[in-house]
């Protein structure tokens, strides 16, 4: 598996935003002009005009878009995302000219992305875009390498891959329809026009994808040819005289995952009908997901939604990365960026979560020195996660600390079961109670067993109940094991100081929410008895003490009672894997695996087997999402759901694969411990 060494991803930090020169066009408009690149973003004489002539027409996007009836998406592919003015008038041609009901998908690479207000500027010149740029403007993501997916609309994804073009198409796992080969003149950017750029178009490409392009530079021209594509010159727009357009006509052989043929992922099959096994932030996400792609969903729950972990009263929006980078703490930080632009866009009001921050203090010397490891290997944009000393720290928790730490302003807590209950009411889903206790694959999908004899047909099913997701045949092979958590509910008097910020240090604590305050949560691995304790109350206060040192004896002075015999709590069951990452993702079969890769077993270093991963058919699995659900499962949901519906991933290959839950059995198959 894939170490950080060998990792082709992005270093896991900010991003440069361009200096940016604005130059009057040839109608009196400012346009933005890259300093860096001495080069323009759009045409000076009508970029919207140069726009439509060179990769919308020459795309072929109007009659394309007018005949799609498939149900995956159309997939446009971009380099250069720039200002975003090729994707909004893409956009626009498509809800033009495409029948009800057809979904686009736009992947678009971005090196330097433009600071938002550069962008809002930029895009002002287009009034006729208003309504779209802001839609873009909200959901504009931090200048942080990596895959961030925006919903442009309930029918159109875009996935912003920052970072250099070459590097994040290398990783795209989705395939491409048209592509629009922008990125600044070749002779003014030839880093990115290099031969590995088109090789790698060529790789994410569909049969008979095309590709238009302003330049008709020889590097380009060669390029192309050379990586399958056949193109020609056609009229340029104003007063260039010819560009490039041209069809992938040589389809590479895929070898993409020629080093790891177990994460092949299994064909795409029909999605009509999709149920999910379990209701809480991982069943809820996933159905959610699903349902607005046109996916009709039965989601099933033995108790109703949030009945398990996600049931909480408050939950906390939080990660914590490795000072060294690694998988995991990319998946993770995609995670809780994603989570944070989805919530936004669910709920911009803020009823089911609060934007208030959170703070990871440093409660010891150790953890001081991992932080500062982070901080130093991790150039993060401070929004995103920033270092603050004591004084900060206290500031912002509402409450003097000794000790500074990590803060992450733009996290927060969250009302996990009025999130799940709001997923699970979208249109669409049709929440049935009753426990399955058993699968079998039928001509096409699966037939679902109830407790109370009833039955259910769906055409593909995802397994996502948290610890009981290994308690059917085909998942019994899963490592997953139970923690039992319990959190506690203090109610505050009105003298009583508040923490504004959720500050974790091992356990956690939330401003409160009706005058009641939630800490804790304990941590007993492999107890599944859910009955609330006293010894677990007194636990979660002394893990109060030590997140909030002082904090107790100012409660007991303002009046609180602190008697653990007299709190109120929740207990619950969440599940984690062995290297605490979650699993997403097809379900293998695992005596299948055992089979195919047994040659691992002998020497981990041999020819990896041709043979792809065999899974079981139309089976998935988002599970051990532990107690940082709220960062993984909405992620882990677009994950899913993308693969049923054959559409690009919203994570890099790798991370991709990180998530898979049949790594698992590699590690177990390499170490010799598969049973
Ligand atoms: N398509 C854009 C639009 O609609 O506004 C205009 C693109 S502008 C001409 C070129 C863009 O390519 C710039 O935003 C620049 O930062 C980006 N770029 C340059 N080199 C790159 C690279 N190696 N990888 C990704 N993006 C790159």
């Amino acid at each position: 598996m894939p170490s950080p060494a060998d990792s082709t991803l992005p270093p896991l930090a900010g991003l440069d935003t361009p200096d940016l020169d604005w130059r009057q066009d040839e109608t009196d408009r400012l346009a933005p002009h890259s300093i860096a690149f001495d080069d323009v973003y759009f045409s000076r004489h009508d970029g919207r005009a140069e726009t439509e002539h060179v990769f919308i027409q020459a795309n072929r996007l109007p009659e394309r878009f007018a005949s799609w009836h498939a149900t995956r998406p159309f997939v446009i592919g971009e380099t250069g995302f720039g200002t975003g003015l090729n994707v909004l008038c893409a956009w626009a041609c498509f809800m033009e000219h495409a029948p009800p009901g057809v979904r686009l998908h736009i992947v678009s690479t971005e090196r330097f992305p433009l600071a938002r207000d550069d962008l809002a500027r930029a895009l002002a010149t287009w009034p006729a875009f208003a309504a779209p740029a802001r839609r873009l403007l909200d959901q504009w993501p931090e200048a942080v390498a990596g895959v961030h997916r925006l919903w442009l609309d309930a029918r159109v994804i875009l996935d912003l891959h920052f970072g250099d073009s070459t590097q994040m198409l290398n990783q795209l796992d989705g395939r491409v329809d048209a592509w629009f080969l922008d990125g600044f003149a070749p002779g003014k950017n030839p880093d990115m026009w290099q031969p590995e750029l088109f090789a790698a178009m060529a790789a994410a490409s569909r049969p008979g994808a095309s590709a238009a392009t302003f330049t008709c530079a020889g590097v380009v021209k060669r390029g192309l040819k050379a990586a399958g594509f056949a193109w020609r010159k056609v009229p340029g727009f104003g007063r260039k005289r010819e560009m490039l357009v041209a069809e992938l006509t040589e389809p590479p052989v895929d070898e993409s995952r020629r080093h790891s043929t177990w994460f092949v992922p299994p064909a795409p099959r029909p999605a009509g009908h999709v149920a999910v096994i379990g209701a809480g932030l991982a069943g809820t996400s996933v159905a959610h997901a699903l349902a607005r792609r046109g996916v009709a969903v039965t989601l099933i729950d033995r108790d109703g939604p949030a009945a398990g972990a996600s049931g909480n009263r408050q939950g906390a929006l939080y990660v914590k990365l490795a000072a060294e980078t690694n998988a995991q703490s990319r998946c993770y930080l995609a995670g809780l960026l994603h989570s944070r632009r989805w919530l936004e866009t669910l709920d911009p009001e803020q009823t089911l979560w609060r934007e208030c921050g959170v703070l990871q203090r440093a409660a010891g010397e150790r953890e001081a020195r991992r932080q500062r490891r982070f901080l130093d290997g991790h150039p993060l944009p401070a929004s995103v996660v920033r270092g603050v000393d004591n004084d900060a720290a206290g500031g912002l928790a509402g409450w003097p600390l000794e000790t500074g730490g990590l803060d992450y302003p733009r996290a927060g807590w969250v009302d996990p079961a009025a999130l799940c209950r709001r997923l699970a009411d979208t249109p669409g889903v049709h929440l049935r109670g009753g426990e399955v206790t058993s699968l079998d694959a039928v001509d096409g999908g699966w037939s679902l067993r109830f407790s109370d004899g009833d039955g259910l047909v769906a055409d593909q099913v995802v397994i996502a109940a948290a610890s009981l997701a290994n308690r059917f045949a085909q998942s019994a092979w899963l490592p997953l094991q139970a923690i039992r958590g319990q959190v506690s509910h203090l109610a505050l008097t009105d003298a009583a100081p508040r923490p504004r910020r959720v500050v974790c240090a091992g356990g956690y604590v939330s401003p409160p929410r009706d005058g009641i305050l939630t800490f804790g949560a304990t941590f007993h691995p492999n107890v599944t008895d859910t009955t609330p304790s006293k010894a677990d109350h007194a636990a979660n206060l002394a893990e109060l003490e030590r997140t909030l040192p002082g904090y107790l004896a100012a409660l007991r002075d303002a009046g609180v009672d602190l008697d653990p015999a007299r709190l109120h709590g929740r207990t619950a069951v969440r599940a984690a894997s062995p290297d605490k990452t979650p699993y997403a993702g097809p379900l293998p079969d695992a005596a299948a695996w055992k089979h195919d890769y047994a040659a691992l077993a002998k020497d981990a270093r041999r020819r990896v087997p041709d043979t792809p991963g065999r899974h079981h058919p139309g089976l998935w699995i988002s599970a051990a999402h532990g107690s940082r659900g709220l960062a993984s499962a909405p992620l882990c949901a677009e994950l899913i759901a993308s693969r049923v519906c054959d559409e690009p991933l919203p994570l890099p290959r790798e991370l991709v694969d990180h998530l898979h839950p049949g790594r698992r059995l590699i590690a177990e198959l390499i170490r010799g411990t598969a049973r």
